[in-house]
């Protein structure tokens, strides 16, 4: 491309503004011009807004007439890999291009000067007179090396006064410095040795290793138990990653498990890398945006925006268990940050590692149809075995009205605990109840603002929508019939089930783990540390336990309600089910003793269910592949969703209608449009939803044509309209 990389002053520039309009804005390249790429400062209105220079303007404007950038900011311009990024994301999810831009400046003060600090490190002179407070001074900073301290640490750790140290700063034995606030990460050495690996490992991290020394791009499926080393593995290709100088990202798909990870970082590599996720303070967010981008920060570890950071020269991108639903935005930018990884890694010539024990049917049909590479660890590390799984047949459990754990499970529990071993007992719903119904009359409470029934939390005292979190308290008379004491709740969520246990296991250590009963990300973590390190006997838990953790000693595993995924009208639900239970199972018998997972269903016949029981993967994915190719749906044909949200429902269904009947763009690609229909979910928020679904061929260029056909309509005030490429859910 013949793009100059420098405006001169007073040059024609379009920037791309932060700023919710169609296109780009001319202004005049200030004095001293500007980089292409260079973020700055531009008038706009009477405002000042936050933009990039993105090429030469276009003209339009007479250049007399034209407003000069405010300022160039002090931060490394973007660069053209990471323009061409936000550009493809953007065709590709049809985002506007000043969404995009938002997502790459998630860091505030950008633009602030630089903020520097005073600090106070060892200098080389010896004290005219030595007192016992400079004394221990001294042997504080000399005790600590090289480190810088602010005056108040080193005041506080010494303990001595202020007074002191501004005496030893005359004397030339400290030496005060002022330093920029955001300051590079500690280094991580890639030299320091690994574990040693098991064969299977060393020649999966040999494989990845490879792919780095090459230094192009290339996207591998890691594939291996919980618990097989996928983790020591790509740690050895982040070690290759940094070795060669380029920078490395691993995305988790909980912040829960940075803890965990971070830890083995500093084992590995001598120190902690930069950290990105919403738990991370303002400052901190600051520096990880400016280091990356100046090369301070060698490995990032983040949640799935941290793939929008200005890497300098990112090598390496693993998407740990990638197939985790968590990894697709469903607000706001709407994009599934593994297929972005691996868009970003094509444009940076990085190697794309997706690790899961249980891919998702895109991963597996990308490397069957040769996109990806596959590796495989089979074994567990050292003695730990995959757990026995079995059903229970809940049609031949005697088990009494509002009770869900079966003699069977009750048993077996009973001889883990005896054992001195630990159980869980998962159960995907948070909560008292899904329900609470009026026995008068009938009536179940539901969300004024969404169409969803409300949720009794106990813990909290409180009815809780999980659709838009409103509350409201536990009501003492139906709303309906105004009948008093006659509300029950119908169904089990965890705090019921805690409940049960309590009654049927009272000497035994309970926890729950469901998200909402912890105040705090930190709570959580000290929870699950506690619980690995024996402090539980019955671990109650939904989806959160799935996700990674290691828990030692936990030798069974009981699925209160295996059926409970499999009824949604969900393209994915057989793959969720089967997923999330692998992964639940995979909690049992982590060290050297064998686990049990145990499911109760009413349906063991099930295909699913006799998948998951049989162990029989490749089988499980080959039925499930054969089945979404013969109905055309994703990843063998292309969907999208559009959902219109209005106050106002008639005028959403107006426009649906009107979108169905005009549908010219999409007919020329073949592609099929279905609705308008209300949403499963048909209000949230007070906004009435309405679906249209449209399926095209694998290879239609479906954003184009969705371009077009959308472009042919006006948005009454009010109404937004919102497209979701690949949907994962249907809501
Ligand atoms: P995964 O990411 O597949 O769940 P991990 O990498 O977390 O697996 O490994 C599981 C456990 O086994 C960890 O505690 C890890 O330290 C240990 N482990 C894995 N490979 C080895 C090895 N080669 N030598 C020693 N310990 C290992
Ligand atoms: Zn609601």
């Amino acid at each position: 491309m013949d793009q100059p990389d420098f405006f001169d002053a007073g040059a024609r520039v379009a920037v791309l503004t932060t700023q919710p309009l169609d296109r780009m804005l001319d202004y005049r390249a200030p004095e001293g011009g500007c980089h292409l790429g260079a973020f700055v400062e531009v008038p706009l209105g009477p405002r000042r807004v936050l933009g990039v220079v993105w090429g030469p303007g276009e003209g339009g404007i007479g250049m007399s007439r034209l407003r000069p950038v405010t300022r160039v900011l002090d931060v490394a311009p973007m660069r053209a890999e990471m323009r061409a990024f936000l550009t493809r994301a953007a065709d590709y999810t049809l985002t506007p291009m000043p969404v995009m831009l938002r997502l790459a400046t998630r860091a505030p003060g950008l633009g602030g000067a630089v903020s520097m600090k005073t600090v106070y490190h060892l200098g080389d002179a010896v004290p005219d007179r030595m007192t016992e407070a400079r004394s221990r001074v001294l042997a504080l900073m000399e005790e600590y090396g090289g480190l810088a301290f602010t005056l108040g640490e080193l005041s506080q750790m010494a303990g001595v006064s202020t007074s002191v140290i501004k005496g030893l700063v005359r004397q030339g034995a400290v030496i005060e410095e002022d330093t920029p606030r955001d300051l590079p990460y500690p280094r991580l050495d890639p030299s320091l040795p690994g574990l040693p690996l098991t064969p299977e490992q060393r020649a999966a991290a040999e494989s990845l290793c490879d792919g780095l020394r090459a230094g192009e791009f290339g996207a591998t499926l890691l594939k291996g138990v919980t618990g097989s080393g996928k983790t020591e593995v790509y740690l050895e290709a982040v070690a290759a990653c940094l070795t060669r100088g380029r920078q490395a990202l691993v995305l988790l798909p909980e912040i829960a498990l940075t803890a965990e990870f971070l830890t083995r970082v500093e084992a590995r590599f001598g120190a902690k890398p930069a950290e990105w996720h919403s738990g991370v303070t303002m400052t901190e967010r600051r520096r990880c945006w400016k280091m990356v981008g100046e090369g301070g920060a060698q490995l990032v570890v983040g949640a799935r925006s941290a793939l929008y950071l200005p890497f300098r020269d990112l090598g390496l991108i693993v998407v740990d268990e990638e197939h985790d639903s968590s990894y697709k935005q469903e607000d706001g930018a709407l994009y599934n940050a593994r297929d972005m990884a691996v868009l970003r890694g094509s444009l940076c010539s990085a190697q794309v590692v997706l690790a899961s024990a249980t891919p998702s049917l895109e991963s597996w049909a990308n490397v069957e149809a040769g996109k990806y590479r596959r590796l495989d660890l089979t074994a567990r590390f050292g003695a730990a075995e995959l757990p026995e799984m079995r059903a229970i047949d809940m049609r031949r459990e005697d088990l009494p009205a509002n009770r869900w754990i079966s003699p069977t499970l009750r048993r077996a529990v009973e001889t883990r605990i005896a054992a001195g071993e630990q159980a869980l007992l998962f159960l995907n719903r948070r909560g008292y109840a899904p329900v609470t119904i009026c026995r008068a009359c009938g009536h179940q409470i539901g969300c004024e603002h969404c169409d969803a029934r409300m949720v009794e939390h106990r813990f909290l005292k409180r009815l809780v929508c999980h659709q838009c979190g409103e509350t409201r308290p536990i009501p003492e008379t139906c709303l309906s019939c105004g009948a008093a004491g006659r509300l029950a709740p119908v169904g089990p969520g965890v705090e019921r089930l805690a409940e049960e246990v309590a009654g049927a296991f009272p000497e035994a250590r309970v926890a729950v783990l469901s998200s909402d009963l912890f105040g705090s990300a930190r709570a959580l973590k000290a929870k699950i540390a506690e619980i690995a390190q024996g402090g539980a006997d019955i671990i109650i838990g939904t989806q959160l336990v799935a996700k990674g953790h290691n828990f030692p000693r936990l030798t069974l595993v009981g699925v209160i309600d295996a059926d409970l995924g499999l009824q949604g009208s969900d393209l994915r639900a057989a793959e969720r089910t089967f997923q999330l239970m692998r992964q639940v199972a995979g909690r049992a018998g982590r060290a050297d003793k064998p686990g049990v997972a145990m499911l109760q269903s009413f349906q063991p016949e099930h295909p699913v269910i006799r998948a998951i029981l049989s162990g029989d993967e490749e089988g499980f994915w080959r039925a499930e592949a054969a089945e979404r190719r013969a109905a055309g749906v994703p990843p063998y044909g292309r969907m999208a969703g559009i959902v219109l949200s209005s106050p106002d429902m008639k005028a959403a269904f107006d426009l649906g209608g009107q979108m169905a009947r005009n549908d010219a763009p999409l007919r020329r690609i073949g592609a099929q449009i279905y609705g308008p229909a209300p949403a499963p979910i048909a209000r949230i928020r007070g906004r009435h939803r309405v679906r249209l679904l449209v399926k095209a061929d694998k290879s239609a260029p479906l954003q184009a044509a969705l371009r077009d056909w959308t472009a042919q309509f006006r948005l009454p005030a009010n109404l937004r309209l919102q497209i979701d490429i690949d949907p994962q859910s249907f809501y």
